[in-house]
């Protein structure tokens, strides 16, 4: 077709971008398609033509002549150089008004300088996170977009109409100026990364710890997930245990080599949480983990290494994993709590006015940490939206104050045992480190001052101090 008359325009026919297309056309928008090379193009047709109605473009210009104005087009290749490269392509052809959405997994700080490009040559762009993966982009997923508040206005509505909805609200809305929709995509990975490794922690320890075979842990995640921890993550836990090999006979899990993969999302939260000085120790620990586990030679070679002497196993087994249940809630909200305390840093140092509980609010569906304890985050927002710390949410803080003897007993029981348990260990310390009416910080700085003379402050007046160590011995 000639005419001007799809709303939207999807670059980028890989499996994120034709999902999202066909989404948006099952919820009755015109979409014009386009991909760098037409095989994609005529695939999504092929197949799904009939799920609504969309224009076949093969050049830009083709593309950007299909579109209403003001033109709202949606990137979904590769992040990093071929987005700029679409990103440049599409500006020649444009005009002011239109608008560019990026919906791949750019770096933030790439958002931000992108965005400034484009505004300077008078068009909107929107660096949106989207998460669900292939499903979500189908389905429902959960869309974070950053930019311009003006570009929102028209663009919402269209994007909020494929996005997940969760007791009739949608899980988009705009989150604040140009990186700030990337930055939240980011630490909602960063997130994602720890609760996986909170949950691998745990199933390590019903079965090491416990002994208990790989579908008796299945039963036991599928009842957590009637427990406050009903989530997406604890559902598929319990589905990925229940798997057995076809070849073998045996579960899954014991055929799959324990090296974990990753692309790099998490890895750029611990970076930014460095940058910022936010100790988002859950996530660091679980990146961390990753990589150890991926360090297949060097676990080889120490593969004897003596453990020194282990404790036993726990006597009561219900009462332990009742334990470990409540060490992996206390220690998730210790993730959660250091995210958003990221994305508290993040707004202030981008002066991006955030709100913490509207992020909480469209994480409840479409995403991957889509959970019931979302809305325990939302109201605690709602209730004071300057909370110095998640933790001191009532809701939270009882919560935590309830299970913190089991995170003790789990976290010693495994230590004892030689399990390791990382990120339940550091989310207890830092725990332990945060309600602390003194830290060896002190300490750090006398260090400091004796051998640089970086002076330090005085609890009982004020003013920096230098003291001339060698006389004071
Ligand atoms: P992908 O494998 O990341 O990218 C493939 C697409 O990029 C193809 O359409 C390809 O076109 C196009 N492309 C690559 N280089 C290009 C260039 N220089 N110029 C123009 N087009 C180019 O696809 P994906 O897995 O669907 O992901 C798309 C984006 O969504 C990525 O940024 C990804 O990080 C993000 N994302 C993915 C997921 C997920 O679960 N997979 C979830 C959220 C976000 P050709 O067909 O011509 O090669």
């Amino acid at each position: 077709s000639g005419t001007a008359r799809a709303q939207i325009g999807v670059t980028g026919l890989a499996v994120m971008g034709s999902n999202i297309a066909r989404n948006f056309a099952r919820h009755g928008h015109t979409v014009a398609l386009h991909n760098r090379s037409i095989a994609k193009t005529d695939a999504l047709i092929d197949k799904h033509g009939s799920e609504g109605d969309f224009v076949r473009t093969e050049t830009i210009e083709e593309f950007i002549a299909a579109l209403e104005k003001p033109r709202r087009v949606l990137i979904m290749v590769k992040a990093g150089d071929a987005t700029d490269a679409v990103i440049g392509e599409l500006a020649d052809a444009m005009e002011e008004g239109d608008v560019i959405i990026d919906g791949g997994n750019s770096l933030y700080t790439d958002t931000i300088r992108r965005e400034k490009e484009m505004s300077d040559r008078g068009l909107n762009f929107v660096g949106a996170g989207i998460s669900g993966g292939e499903v979500g982009a189908l389905e429902g997923p959960s869309i974070m977009p950053g930019g311009p508040k003006e570009a929102y206005d028209s663009l919402g509505p269209l994007l909020e109409s494929i996005s997940a909805h969760v007791d009739g609200t949608p899980c988009c809305t705009h989150i604040g100026p140009d990186g700030s929709g990337h930055f939240v995509k980011m630490v909602h990975n960063g997130i994602e990364y720890a609760d996986m490794q909170l949950i691998g922690e745990a199933y390590d320890l019903l079965r090491k710890a416990l002994d208990l075979p790989v579908d008796k842990i299945a039963d036991v995640f599928r009842e957590w997930n009637s427990s406050d921890l009903e989530s997406y993550l604890i559902e598929i836990t319990a589905e990925v245990l229940s798997q057995t090999d076809a070849d073998t006979g045996k579960p899954l899990v014991d055929v799959i080599v324990d090296a974990a993969g990753q692309k790099g999302t998490g890895r750029w939260t611990v970076k930014s949480a460095l940058d910022l000085g936010v100790p988002t120790t859950g996530i660091g620990e679980a990146v961390f983990s990753r990589a150890l586990s991926s360090a297949l030679d060097q676990r080889k070679a120490a593969n004897g290494l003596e453990s020194g002497t282990l404790g036993e196993t726990p006597t009561d087994t219900d009462q332990f994993i009742d334990d470990i249940r409540s060490a992996l809630y206390a220690s998730k909200v210790v993730a959660y709590a250091q995210g958003f305390d990221q994305i508290a840093a993040g707004s202030k140092e981008y002066d991006w006015d955030l709100h913490p509980g509207a992020m909480a609010t469209i994480w409840r569906g479409g995403c991957i940490i889509r959970a019931q304890f979302l809305n325990r985050i939302v109201e605690a927002y709602d209730e004071n939206a300057d909370l110095p710390s998640l933790l001191l949410a009532p809701y939270f803080r009882d919560a935590v104050e309830k299970a913190v003897d089991s995170w003790r007993r789990v976290v010693v029981t495994a230590t004892q045992m030689g399990i390791p348990v990382p990120a339940f260990a550091s989310s207890l310390s830092y725990y332990d480190a945060l309600r602390a009416d003194r830290l060896p910080a002190a300490l750090t700085q006398g260090l400091r001052d004796y051998f640089g003379a970086h002076t330090y402050q005085r609890i009982d007046k004020e003013g920096t101090f230098h003291t001339l160590w060698s006389e004071g011995r």
